[in-house]
Parts: structure tokens; C-alpha cells; sequence
């Protein structure tokens, strides 16, 4: 089966109102989230998608990928 969404409304991450609130507070920010990224290879077209909130849909083919892959890891993990 295939899961496609309507209406794609992929809204990049990170408006500059949160950037501006962070910045009145005095949080440093060093320009991106602490969040785990998700990384999954696409196993219809082999792009490398980053999963975020769960969407494991390819943002080239809209394919479906994997729930769990286990993509080259990254290289320099720190404690594991
Ligand atoms: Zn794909």
C-alpha cells in the first residue's frame, strides 16, 4: 500500500519568531535543535531523508521507508 498524504505543507523547522524569543532570553542557540535526527535511506530511490515527527515518507519519491534501518552510522558517536 501506498500511504500518500495530501496536501504536502513541509514547513521548515525553525521560525524566526522561536529564534528571536530565544535570543531576548539569552539561550544560546547554536544555530539548530538538539533533537535526534533520523536518518533513513529511501529504498525505492535511495535518497537520504531525514525523519522528523514520525513521517517516514521519502521527500523525493514519496515512498514509504523503513520504520527501522539501520543506515551507516555516524561516524564519531560520542558515548555509546
Ligand atoms: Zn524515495
Amino acid at each position: 500500500m501506498i500511504g500518500r498524504r495530501l496536501g504536502g505543507g513541509n514547513r521548515p523547522v525553525g521560525s524566526p519568531a522561536v529564534g528571536a524569543a530565544l535570543d531576548r532570553l539569552g539561550v544560546g542557540h547554536p544555530g539548530g535543535y538538539t533533537h535526534e535526527i533520523v536518518f533513513r535511506r529511501c529504498p525505492a530511490c535511495g535518497e537520504r531523508n531525514i525523519v522528523r515527527d514520525g513521517d517516514f515518507t521519502c521527500a523525493l519519491c514519496d515512498g514509504d521507508l523503513p520504520a527501522e534501518w539501520n543506515v551507516d552510522e555516524v561516524a564519531g558517536r560520542g558515548h555509546g
